[in-house]
C-alpha cells in the first residue's frame, strides 16, 4: 500500500513556489492575503493560524481582520469593497462558516473574482466548470496535486466522488472529468440521497472521500486496489487521546489499509494540502495582477 503524504507533495510545491516568491520579489511584490475571520469559532481560529504560519514561513504577508460575531452585512461588504481596491492585498478570503445572519452566497460573490484565492467566486467556479483558467477552490487542487504527484493515472478510470458541496465535492468531480492531463475520468458524483452506495463505490477506480461522516467508507465497499482520497476531517471522542478526541476521515483507514493501491492518510493528506494551495492561489494573483 502506498501512502500518498500531503507533506511530501507540499515540500515539492513550496520548493517551486519559492522561486516564483523571489522573482515577484525582484519586482518589489510580496504575495500578500487578507483574511476576514467572523467570530471565534475554535476551529475556524485554528484554521486562520495555520494559513498565516504558512505565509509567513514563505516570506508572504497575510493580514488577519477578526470582526465581531454581530457585525452587519453592510460593515462586512465595506470592508470586502476596501480590499478589493486595495492594491496591497492579491488575495481576499473569508473564513467560513460564517454566522447566520450572513449570507455566505452573497458575500462570497463580494469579493473580486481576480482576488478570489479561495475559488468560490460564482464567476470562478463557472470557468472551473468550463474548464477555462481560474482560481481552483484550495482543497480540490490538493487532491489534483496529489493524484498527480504519485501518478495515479485517471484517463478512462472510474472515480467515485461522495459528497456534492460546492468547495470539494462538485469541483473536484468537474476537475476529473474534464478533457486535461489529471481528467478524463468516468465520474460518478454520490451525495446522502444517493441509495446502495456501496454499489458505486465497490466498481470505483479511485474515490474521494468528502462527506463528514467519520469511518464511513470501510473495506466492504470498495474494490481491491483502489486508490483513495480521504478529505474528511473528523474530530471523534478518544478517552485514550490526552486531548480526550482524535481526528479520523470520512474512510476506515486501518480497515481499509490492506485491500487499497494507496491513500490518503488522515491527519497528513489532504489537510497540509489545502492551506498550500492557498499560498498557491496568491502567488497565482500576484502574478497576474503585476502584469
Ligand atoms: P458538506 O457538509 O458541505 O458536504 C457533505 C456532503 O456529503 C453533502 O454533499 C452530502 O450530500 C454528503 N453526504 C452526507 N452524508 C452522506 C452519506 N451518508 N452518504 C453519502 N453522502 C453523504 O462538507 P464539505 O465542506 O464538503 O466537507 C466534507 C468533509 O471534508 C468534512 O469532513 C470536512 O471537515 C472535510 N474538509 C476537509 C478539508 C481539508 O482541508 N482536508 C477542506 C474542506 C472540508
Amino acid at each position: 500500500m502506498i501512502l500518498l503524504k500531503g507533506k511530501e507533495v507540499s515540500l515539492k510545491i513550496k520548493e517551486k513556489l519559492a522561486n516564483r516568491i523571489e522573482k515577484l520579489k525582484s519586482k518589489n511584490i510580496i504575495p500578500s492575503l487578507a483574511v476576514i475571520i467572523v467570530g471565534d469559532n475554535p476551529a475556524s481560529k485554528l484554521y486562520v493560524a495555520s494559513k498565516v504560519k504558512t505565509f509567513k514561513k514563505m516570506n508572504c504577508y497575510s493580514k488577519t481582520f477578526e470582526l465581531p460575531f454581530k457585525i452587519s452585512s453592510h460593515e462586512l461588504i465595506e470592508l470586502i469593497l476596501k480590499l478589493n481596491d486595495d492594491d496591497n492585498y492579491h488575495g481576499i478570503l473569508v473564513q467560513l462558516p460564517l454566522p447566520k445572519h450572513l449570507n455566505e452566497e452573497n458575500i462570497l460573490e463580494i469579493i473580486d473574482s481576480k482576488k478570489d484565492v479561495d475559488g468560490f467566486h460564482p464567476k470562478n467556479q463557472g470557468f472551473l466548470m468550463q474548464g477555462r483558467p481560474t482560481f481552483i477552490p484550495c482543497t480540490p487542487l490538493g487532491c489534483i496535486k496529489i493524484i498527480e504527484h504519485y501518478n495515479i493515472k485517471t484517463e478512462g478510470k472510474n472515480v467515485v466522488v461522495v459528497g456534492r458541496s460546492n468547495i470539494v465535492g462538485k469541483p473536484i468531480a468537474s476537475l476529473l472529468s474534464q478533457n486535461s492531463n489529471f481528467g478524463n475520468a468516468t465520474v460518478t458524483l454520490c451525495h446522502s440521497k444517493t441509495k446502495n452506495l456501496e454499489k458505486f463505490t465497490s466498481e470505483a477506480d479511485i474515490i474521494i472521500a468528502a462527506v463528514g461522516v467519520p469511518e464511513l467508507i470501510n473495506k466492504n465497499m470498495i474494490k481491491k486496489g483502489a486508490h483513495i482520497i480521504d478529505v474528511g476531517i473528523n474530530r471523534v471522542d478518544d478517552n485514550t487521546n490526552p486531548k480526550g478526541y482524535k481526528v479520523v476521515g470520512d474512510v476506515n483507514f486501518e480497515n481499509v489499509k490492506d485491500k487499497v493501491e494507496s491513500i490518503t492518510p488522515v491527519p497528513g493528506g489532504v489537510g497540509i494540502m489545502t492551506v498550500t494551495m492557498l499560498l498557491y492561489n496568491t502567488i497565482q494573483a500576484a502574478e497576474n495582477l503585476s502584469k
